[in-house]
Protein backbone atom coordinates (compact mmCIF):
# COMPACT_ATOMS: atom_id res chain seq x y z
CA UNK A 1 0.00 0.00 0.00
CA UNK A 2 1.27 3.64 -1.08
CA UNK A 3 0.82 6.55 1.04
CA UNK A 4 1.49 9.75 0.30
CA UNK A 5 2.45 12.97 2.70
CA UNK A 6 2.22 16.35 2.50
CA UNK A 7 3.80 19.36 4.29
CA UNK A 8 2.54 22.20 2.21
CA UNK A 9 3.52 25.50 3.26
CA UNK A 10 2.78 29.18 2.22
CA UNK A 11 5.48 29.10 -0.41
CA UNK A 12 6.56 25.26 -0.38
CA UNK A 13 5.64 21.84 -1.10
CA UNK A 14 7.36 19.04 0.91
CA UNK A 15 6.49 15.24 -0.01
CA UNK A 16 7.11 11.44 1.27
CA UNK A 17 5.69 8.53 -0.69
CA UNK A 18 5.62 5.43 1.70
CA UNK A 19 5.41 2.03 0.98
CA UNK A 20 3.73 1.35 4.09
CA UNK A 21 4.20 -2.61 4.38
CA UNK A 22 7.77 -2.02 4.92
CA UNK A 23 7.23 1.90 6.35
CA UNK A 24 9.65 3.14 3.94
CA UNK A 25 10.30 6.17 1.94
CA UNK A 26 9.95 5.10 -1.62
CA UNK A 27 10.17 8.46 -3.12
CA UNK A 28 10.65 11.86 -1.84
CA UNK A 29 10.70 15.77 -2.88
CA UNK A 30 10.51 19.65 -2.31
CA UNK A 31 9.03 22.48 -4.18
CA UNK A 32 10.46 25.54 -3.33
CA UNK A 33 9.94 29.14 -3.63
CA UNK A 34 6.30 28.90 -5.26
CA UNK A 35 4.50 31.81 -6.42
CA UNK A 36 8.21 33.44 -6.11
CA UNK A 37 11.07 34.10 -8.96
CA UNK A 38 13.40 30.98 -9.04
CA UNK A 39 11.38 28.43 -7.62
CA UNK A 40 13.26 24.91 -7.55
CA UNK A 41 12.18 21.98 -7.91
CA UNK A 42 13.98 18.51 -6.24
CA UNK A 43 12.48 15.41 -6.29
CA UNK A 44 14.44 11.81 -5.72
CA UNK A 45 13.51 7.84 -5.61
CA UNK A 46 14.32 5.12 -3.82
CA UNK A 47 16.43 3.61 -7.17
CA UNK A 48 18.17 6.21 -7.02
CA UNK A 49 16.71 8.33 -9.53
CA UNK A 50 17.17 12.32 -8.52
CA UNK A 51 15.43 15.60 -10.72
CA UNK A 52 17.37 18.75 -9.28
CA UNK A 53 15.88 21.86 -11.83
CA UNK A 54 14.61 25.25 -11.80
CA UNK A 55 10.85 24.83 -12.30
CA UNK A 56 8.33 28.07 -12.06
CA UNK A 57 5.78 26.98 -9.77
CA UNK A 58 3.04 29.91 -10.07
CA UNK A 59 1.00 28.34 -7.39
CA UNK A 60 0.28 25.30 -5.18
CA UNK A 61 -1.41 23.85 -7.70
CA UNK A 62 1.57 23.68 -10.17
CA UNK A 63 3.72 22.39 -7.14
CA UNK A 64 1.49 19.54 -6.65
CA UNK A 65 1.21 18.91 -10.86
CA UNK A 66 5.03 18.98 -10.94
CA UNK A 67 5.33 16.36 -7.94
CA UNK A 68 2.28 13.99 -9.66
CA UNK A 69 4.15 13.90 -13.06
CA UNK A 70 7.73 12.93 -11.26
CA UNK A 71 5.94 10.17 -9.33
CA UNK A 72 4.66 8.94 -13.24
CA UNK A 73 7.98 9.48 -14.62
CA UNK A 74 8.38 7.10 -17.15
CA UNK A 75 12.33 7.27 -16.79
CA UNK A 76 11.51 5.86 -13.09
CA UNK A 77 8.17 5.92 -12.19
CA UNK A 78 7.29 5.35 -8.33
CA UNK A 79 3.72 3.98 -9.41
CA UNK A 80 2.01 3.34 -12.53
CA UNK A 81 -1.12 5.51 -12.13
CA UNK A 82 -2.47 7.48 -9.33
CA UNK A 83 -5.55 4.75 -8.33
CA UNK A 84 -2.07 3.00 -6.41
CA UNK A 85 -2.21 5.81 -3.57
CA UNK A 86 -4.49 4.73 -0.75
CA UNK A 87 -4.48 8.07 0.87
CA UNK A 88 -2.77 11.40 0.94
CA UNK A 89 -2.11 12.64 4.73
CA UNK A 90 -1.76 16.17 5.11
CA UNK A 91 0.09 17.97 7.92
CA UNK A 92 -2.05 20.55 9.36
CA UNK A 93 -0.44 22.90 12.17
CA UNK A 94 -3.72 24.07 14.13
CA UNK A 95 -6.67 21.89 14.78
CA UNK A 96 -7.57 24.07 17.22
CA UNK A 97 -10.23 23.06 19.74
CA UNK A 98 -12.11 20.83 16.55
CA UNK A 99 -9.65 17.89 16.07
CA UNK A 100 -8.39 15.66 18.89
CA UNK A 101 -7.42 13.25 16.12
CA UNK A 102 -6.68 12.67 12.77
CA UNK A 103 -9.42 13.51 10.71
CA UNK A 104 -10.43 13.16 6.93
CA UNK A 105 -11.03 16.06 4.77
CA UNK A 106 -14.58 16.71 4.31
CA UNK A 107 -16.55 20.41 4.13
CA UNK A 108 -17.20 19.96 7.05
CA UNK A 109 -13.51 19.58 8.63
CA UNK A 110 -12.27 22.00 6.15
CA UNK A 111 -14.25 24.80 7.30
CA UNK A 112 -13.21 23.78 10.79
CA UNK A 113 -9.65 23.94 9.59
CA UNK A 114 -10.45 27.61 8.27
CA UNK A 115 -11.65 28.08 12.04
CA UNK A 116 -8.22 27.94 12.92
CA UNK A 117 -6.66 30.64 10.83
CA UNK A 118 -6.39 33.48 13.22
CA UNK A 119 -4.69 30.89 15.37
CA UNK A 120 -1.89 30.12 12.62
CA UNK A 121 -2.28 32.87 9.90
CA UNK A 122 0.99 31.53 7.86
CA UNK A 123 0.79 27.67 8.20
CA UNK A 124 -3.04 26.47 8.25
CA UNK A 125 -4.11 28.33 4.83
CA UNK A 126 -0.64 26.79 3.07
CA UNK A 127 -2.21 23.51 4.79
CA UNK A 128 -5.62 23.90 3.69
CA UNK A 129 -4.50 24.88 -0.43
CA UNK A 130 -2.51 21.64 0.24
CA UNK A 131 -5.13 19.37 0.39
CA UNK A 132 -7.66 21.10 -1.76
CA UNK A 133 -5.23 21.30 -4.73
CA UNK A 134 -4.50 17.40 -4.19
CA UNK A 135 -8.80 16.95 -3.90
CA UNK A 136 -8.32 18.49 -7.57
CA UNK A 137 -5.79 16.70 -8.95
CA UNK A 138 -6.28 13.29 -6.98
CA UNK A 139 -10.08 12.83 -7.52
CA UNK A 140 -11.11 9.74 -4.86
CA UNK A 141 -8.08 9.42 -3.17
CA UNK A 142 -9.04 10.15 0.48
CA UNK A 143 -7.09 13.21 2.20
CA UNK A 144 -6.61 13.25 5.92
CA UNK A 145 -5.64 16.17 8.29
CA UNK A 146 -3.35 15.04 10.80
CA UNK A 147 -2.74 18.06 13.38
CA UNK A 148 0.10 19.20 15.35
CA UNK A 149 -1.67 19.98 18.25
CA UNK A 150 -4.04 16.95 17.97
CA UNK A 151 -2.00 14.76 20.42
CA UNK A 152 -1.89 17.19 23.12
CA UNK A 153 -6.14 17.77 23.33
CA UNK A 154 -6.44 15.39 26.05
CA UNK A 155 -4.84 18.09 28.31
CA UNK A 156 -7.40 18.50 30.98
CA UNK A 157 -8.77 22.02 31.30
CA UNK A 158 -6.42 23.06 34.39
CA UNK A 159 -3.59 22.77 32.10
CA UNK A 160 -4.56 24.41 29.45
CA UNK A 161 -6.56 27.34 30.83
CA UNK A 162 -4.78 30.62 31.17
CA UNK A 163 -5.58 32.93 33.93
CA UNK A 164 -7.27 35.81 31.66
CA UNK A 165 -10.98 36.79 31.55
CA UNK A 166 -12.91 33.94 31.12
CA UNK A 167 -14.50 35.52 28.12
CA UNK A 168 -11.37 35.06 25.97
CA UNK A 169 -11.40 31.54 26.23
CA UNK A 170 -15.36 31.45 25.62
CA UNK A 171 -15.56 33.99 22.47
CA UNK A 172 -12.07 33.58 21.12
CA UNK A 173 -10.49 30.21 22.29
CA UNK A 174 -7.86 31.38 23.77
CA UNK A 175 -5.81 28.63 25.60
CA UNK A 176 -3.13 26.47 25.50
CA UNK A 177 -2.95 23.79 22.06
CA UNK A 178 0.13 23.00 22.03
CA UNK A 179 2.31 22.07 18.90
CA UNK A 180 4.89 19.22 17.32
CA UNK A 181 2.13 16.71 18.47
CA UNK A 182 3.13 14.26 15.41
CA UNK A 183 6.32 13.74 16.80
CA UNK A 184 5.69 13.46 20.62
CA UNK A 185 3.14 10.92 19.85
CA UNK A 186 5.36 9.20 17.55
CA UNK A 187 8.36 8.73 20.03
CA UNK A 188 5.85 8.28 22.73
CA UNK A 189 4.71 5.45 21.02
CA UNK A 190 8.25 4.37 20.35
CA UNK A 191 8.75 4.50 23.83
CA UNK A 192 5.93 2.74 25.19
CA UNK A 193 7.11 -0.29 22.94
CA UNK A 194 10.82 0.39 24.39
CA UNK A 195 10.08 0.87 28.06
CA UNK A 196 10.83 -1.67 30.69
CA UNK A 197 8.24 -0.64 33.02
CA UNK A 198 4.18 -0.94 32.21
CA UNK A 199 3.09 1.45 29.35
CA UNK A 200 -0.07 2.04 30.43
CA UNK A 201 1.25 3.52 33.53
CA UNK A 202 4.31 5.26 32.39
CA UNK A 203 5.02 8.62 33.19
CA UNK A 204 7.48 9.97 30.15
CA UNK A 205 8.66 13.23 29.17
CA UNK A 206 9.07 14.09 25.93
CA UNK A 207 11.68 16.71 24.64
CA UNK A 208 11.16 17.93 20.83
CA UNK A 209 14.58 20.06 21.25
CA UNK A 210 14.89 21.11 17.79
CA UNK A 211 14.92 24.79 16.16
CA UNK A 212 11.32 25.46 17.72
CA UNK A 213 11.36 23.72 20.98
CA UNK A 214 8.69 21.50 23.45
CA UNK A 215 8.04 19.61 26.01
CA UNK A 216 5.43 17.18 26.74
CA UNK A 217 3.88 15.50 29.84
CA UNK A 218 2.32 12.28 28.92
CA UNK A 219 1.07 9.56 31.32
CA UNK A 220 0.01 6.12 30.16
CA UNK A 221 0.15 7.46 26.80
CA UNK A 222 -1.72 10.47 27.10
CA UNK A 223 -0.78 14.02 27.08
CA UNK A 224 -1.17 16.02 30.01
CA UNK A 225 1.01 18.62 29.91
CA UNK A 226 2.81 21.01 26.72
CA UNK A 227 5.11 23.62 27.00
CA UNK A 228 3.74 25.68 23.76
CA UNK A 229 0.70 27.46 24.30
CA UNK A 230 -1.92 29.24 21.81
CA UNK A 231 1.12 29.78 19.49
CA UNK A 232 4.48 27.97 19.38
CA UNK A 233 6.22 30.35 20.79
CA UNK A 234 5.91 29.80 24.62
CA UNK A 235 7.50 27.79 26.51
CA UNK A 236 11.88 27.02 26.43
CA UNK A 237 13.74 29.52 24.46
CA UNK A 238 14.35 28.35 21.44
CA UNK A 239 16.43 29.24 18.30
CA UNK A 240 14.74 32.74 17.32
CA UNK A 241 11.59 32.71 19.80
CA UNK A 242 11.54 33.95 23.17
CA UNK A 243 9.70 31.63 25.06
CA UNK A 244 7.96 32.11 28.45
CA UNK A 245 8.50 35.81 29.30
CA UNK A 246 6.90 38.53 32.11
CA UNK A 247 4.48 39.30 29.74
CA UNK A 248 4.42 42.70 30.53
CA UNK A 249 7.84 42.72 28.80
CA UNK A 250 5.62 42.91 25.55
CA UNK A 251 4.29 46.01 26.08
CA UNK A 252 7.40 47.40 27.29
CA UNK A 253 9.23 46.83 24.24
CA UNK A 254 6.29 48.11 22.25
CA UNK A 255 6.56 51.78 24.16
CA UNK A 256 10.62 51.80 23.80
CA UNK A 257 9.66 51.76 20.06
CA UNK A 258 13.10 51.98 19.39
CA UNK A 259 12.77 50.58 16.04
CA UNK A 260 9.97 51.20 13.72
CA UNK A 261 10.47 48.59 11.30
CA UNK A 262 9.95 45.75 13.82
CA UNK A 263 7.07 45.22 15.54
CA UNK A 264 7.07 43.42 19.06
CA UNK A 265 5.76 40.18 17.60
CA UNK A 266 8.55 39.99 15.02
CA UNK A 267 11.31 40.67 17.52
CA UNK A 268 10.08 37.66 20.30
CA UNK A 269 10.22 35.41 17.12
CA UNK A 270 12.75 36.05 14.72
CA UNK A 271 15.14 37.97 17.04
CA UNK A 272 14.93 36.14 20.42
CA UNK A 273 15.84 32.86 21.93
CA UNK A 274 19.61 31.63 21.94
CA UNK A 275 20.53 33.74 18.80
CA UNK A 276 19.18 37.13 20.66
CA UNK A 277 21.15 36.37 23.92
CA UNK A 278 24.14 35.20 21.96
CA UNK A 279 24.48 37.49 19.12
CA UNK A 280 26.23 34.43 17.32
CA UNK A 281 23.68 32.06 15.57
CA UNK A 282 20.34 30.16 16.33
CA UNK A 283 22.06 26.63 15.15
CA UNK A 284 23.49 24.87 18.26
CA UNK A 285 26.79 23.55 16.32
CA UNK A 286 27.39 27.43 16.30
CA UNK A 287 27.00 28.09 19.39
CA UNK A 288 28.88 25.38 20.83
CA UNK A 289 31.86 26.94 18.55
CA UNK A 290 31.43 29.79 19.49
CA UNK A 291 31.33 28.94 23.39
CA UNK A 292 34.65 26.86 22.99
CA UNK A 293 36.35 29.44 21.79
CA UNK A 294 35.47 31.73 24.68
CA UNK A 295 32.41 33.34 23.86
CA UNK A 296 30.44 34.14 26.83
CA UNK A 297 27.04 35.64 25.15
CA UNK A 298 27.33 32.29 23.56
CA UNK A 299 27.94 30.57 26.69
CA UNK A 300 25.37 32.02 28.52
CA UNK A 301 22.78 31.05 25.33
CA UNK A 302 23.54 27.71 26.22
CA UNK A 303 23.70 27.54 29.80
CA UNK A 304 20.10 29.61 29.67
CA UNK A 305 18.35 26.78 27.39
CA UNK A 306 19.77 24.07 29.68
CA UNK A 307 18.60 25.73 33.00
CA UNK A 308 15.21 26.02 31.55
CA UNK A 309 15.08 22.08 29.97
CA UNK A 310 15.50 21.23 33.70
CA UNK A 311 13.06 23.58 35.31
CA UNK A 312 10.29 22.29 32.59
CA UNK A 313 11.09 18.88 33.28
CA UNK A 314 11.32 19.56 36.82
CA UNK A 315 7.83 21.01 36.70
CA UNK A 316 6.72 18.20 34.80
CA UNK A 317 8.06 15.56 37.01
CA UNK A 318 5.48 17.01 39.69
CA UNK A 319 2.48 17.14 37.54
CA UNK A 320 3.26 13.46 36.84
CA UNK A 321 3.68 12.53 40.58
CA UNK A 322 7.01 11.09 39.42
CA UNK A 323 8.65 9.71 36.09
CA UNK A 324 9.92 6.88 34.87
CA UNK A 325 11.02 7.91 31.46
CA UNK A 326 12.59 11.21 29.35
CA UNK A 327 13.08 10.90 25.75
CA UNK A 328 15.60 13.15 23.33
CA UNK A 329 14.33 14.13 19.83
CA UNK A 330 14.70 16.33 17.31
CA UNK A 331 17.49 18.44 16.04
CA UNK A 332 19.32 19.23 19.14
CA UNK A 333 17.64 16.07 21.07
CA UNK A 334 19.42 13.33 18.66
CA UNK A 335 22.70 15.17 18.23
CA UNK A 336 23.65 16.95 21.32
CA UNK A 337 24.83 14.85 23.64
CA UNK A 338 26.75 17.54 25.57
CA UNK A 339 23.11 19.70 25.68
CA UNK A 340 21.67 15.80 26.85
CA UNK A 341 24.45 15.76 29.40
CA UNK A 342 24.23 19.03 31.16
CA UNK A 343 20.48 18.46 31.37
CA UNK A 344 20.30 15.23 32.44
CA UNK A 345 23.20 15.81 35.42
CA UNK A 346 21.18 18.13 36.65
CA UNK A 347 18.58 15.32 37.68
CA UNK A 348 21.18 13.53 38.77
CA UNK A 349 19.13 14.24 42.13
CA UNK A 350 16.61 11.96 41.43
CA UNK A 351 18.78 9.13 41.12
CA UNK A 352 19.30 9.98 37.08
CA UNK A 353 22.18 8.13 35.52
CA UNK A 354 23.61 8.02 32.54
CA UNK A 355 25.81 5.91 30.54
CA UNK A 356 28.31 8.39 29.41
CA UNK A 357 29.88 6.58 26.67
CA UNK A 358 26.83 5.49 25.36
CA UNK A 359 25.22 8.83 25.23
CA UNK A 360 28.70 10.31 23.88
CA UNK A 361 28.41 8.58 20.91
CA UNK A 362 24.85 8.13 20.14
CA UNK A 363 23.76 10.58 17.36
CA UNK A 364 20.34 10.39 15.33
CA UNK A 365 20.15 7.06 16.51
CA UNK A 366 17.79 4.56 19.04
CA UNK A 367 19.43 3.89 21.93
CA UNK A 368 18.76 3.85 25.51
CA UNK A 369 21.13 6.34 27.18
CA UNK A 370 20.80 5.97 30.86
CA UNK A 371 23.18 3.42 32.83
CA UNK A 372 21.71 0.17 34.31
CA UNK A 373 21.18 1.21 37.51
CA UNK A 374 19.63 4.46 36.38
CA UNK A 375 16.13 5.41 38.36
CA UNK A 376 15.19 6.97 35.43
CA UNK A 377 15.48 5.65 31.89
CA UNK A 378 16.66 8.19 29.58
CA UNK A 379 15.99 7.55 25.59
CA UNK A 380 17.15 8.87 22.26
CA UNK A 381 14.38 8.55 19.58
CA UNK A 382 15.02 9.97 16.45
CA UNK A 383 11.51 11.73 15.36
CA UNK A 384 10.14 11.14 12.50
CA UNK A 385 6.57 13.26 11.92
CA UNK A 386 6.00 11.90 8.12
CA UNK A 387 6.02 8.45 9.01
CA UNK A 388 3.84 8.82 11.85
CA UNK A 389 1.35 11.48 9.23
CA UNK A 390 1.16 8.34 7.07
CA UNK A 391 0.51 5.92 10.26
CA UNK A 392 -2.03 7.88 11.08
CA UNK A 393 -3.53 8.24 8.17
CA UNK A 394 -3.81 4.27 7.54
CA UNK A 395 -5.58 4.45 10.94
CA UNK A 396 -7.86 6.70 10.64
CA UNK A 397 -9.07 5.16 7.56
CA UNK A 398 -9.27 1.72 9.02
CA UNK A 399 -6.44 0.58 5.86
CA UNK A 400 -4.27 -1.30 8.13
P1 LIG B 1 13.14 22.06 12.90
O1 LIG B 1 12.45 22.62 14.11
O2 LIG B 1 13.49 23.08 11.87
O3 LIG B 1 12.52 20.77 12.36
P2 LIG B 1 15.34 20.32 13.66
O4 LIG B 1 14.64 19.38 14.55
O5 LIG B 1 15.84 19.84 12.34
O6 LIG B 1 14.54 21.67 13.49
O7 LIG B 1 16.57 20.90 14.48
C1 LIG B 1 17.41 21.85 13.91
C2 LIG B 1 18.44 22.27 14.94
O8 LIG B 1 19.10 21.12 15.46
C3 LIG B 1 19.53 23.13 14.34
O9 LIG B 1 19.19 24.46 14.37
C4 LIG B 1 20.67 22.85 15.27
O10 LIG B 1 20.62 23.81 16.31
C5 LIG B 1 20.39 21.49 15.88
N1 LIG B 1 21.36 20.48 15.46
C6 LIG B 1 21.34 19.71 14.37
N2 LIG B 1 22.43 18.90 14.33
C7 LIG B 1 23.13 19.16 15.47
C8 LIG B 1 24.34 18.67 16.03
N3 LIG B 1 25.05 17.72 15.44
N4 LIG B 1 24.74 19.20 17.21
C9 LIG B 1 24.03 20.16 17.81
N5 LIG B 1 22.88 20.67 17.33
C10 LIG B 1 22.43 20.18 16.18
Amino acid sequence: MKILVINSGSSSLKYQMFDYENKTVIAKGLCERIGIANSHFKHENASGYVIDEGRSFKSHSDAVRTMIEALLDPQSPVIESLEEIAAVGHRIVHGGPYFAKPTEMTQESKDAVRKCFPWSPLHNPANLTGVEVCEKLMPGIPQVGVFDTAFHQTMPPKAYMYGLPYRYYEEHNVRRYGFHGTSHAYVARRAAELTQCDKDQQRLITCHLGNGSSFAAIKGGQCIDTSMGLTPLEGIMMGTRSGSIDPAIVSFIAKLNDDATKDVDYILNHESGVRGVSGVSSDFRDLKAAAMQGNERAQLALSMFCYQAVKIIGSYIAALGGIDSIVFTAGIGENDDRIRKTICDDLSFLGLTLDEGLNASTHGEEVLISAADSSIEVFVIPTNEELSIAIQTVEVLGLA
